[in-house]
């Protein structure tokens, strides 16, 4: 396998070397994809550090805007509704939030390697 020393597209420093998993003495030289950073390659911490969260974030946001719609309704129904439809919209929140948290998890669980 050739050895090619790449730098960080994001922090411009020598890229990591890692170890596959089996294998003891082959590398990995070659980093992680920075997108959508950059279409480059990046270091190990820049890509936990900086494109691992912007990746969530991206994906999360949208999930975000639930959460906050939810929040408005429940706020309405709670000063023009009904108690039955203020806990309903309580339980919205909770299911929307709780919705988002599995989405995280699973995205961590994804990123080790
Ligand atoms: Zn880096």
């Amino acid at each position: 396998m050739k050895k090619v020393t790449l730098n960080c597209s994001i922090c411009k420093e020598k890229i990591d070397e890692q170890f596959t998993k089996n294998a003891n003495k082959v590398y990995w030289t070659e980093g992680h994809n920075a997108e959508p950073i950059n279409d480059g390659r990046c270091c190990t911490s820049c890509n936990n550090a900086v494109v691992v969260p912007y990746r969530i974030l991206k994906l999360v946001n949208p999930k975000l805007d639930d959460i906050n719609n939810s929040i408005i309704k429940a706020l309405h129904f709670a000063e023009n509704g009904s108690e039955e439809e203020f806990d309903e919209s309580l339980e919205e929140c909770v299911k929307v939030s709780k919705d988002l948290m599995d989405m995280v998890k699973e995205l961590s669980i994804d990123e080790e390697m």
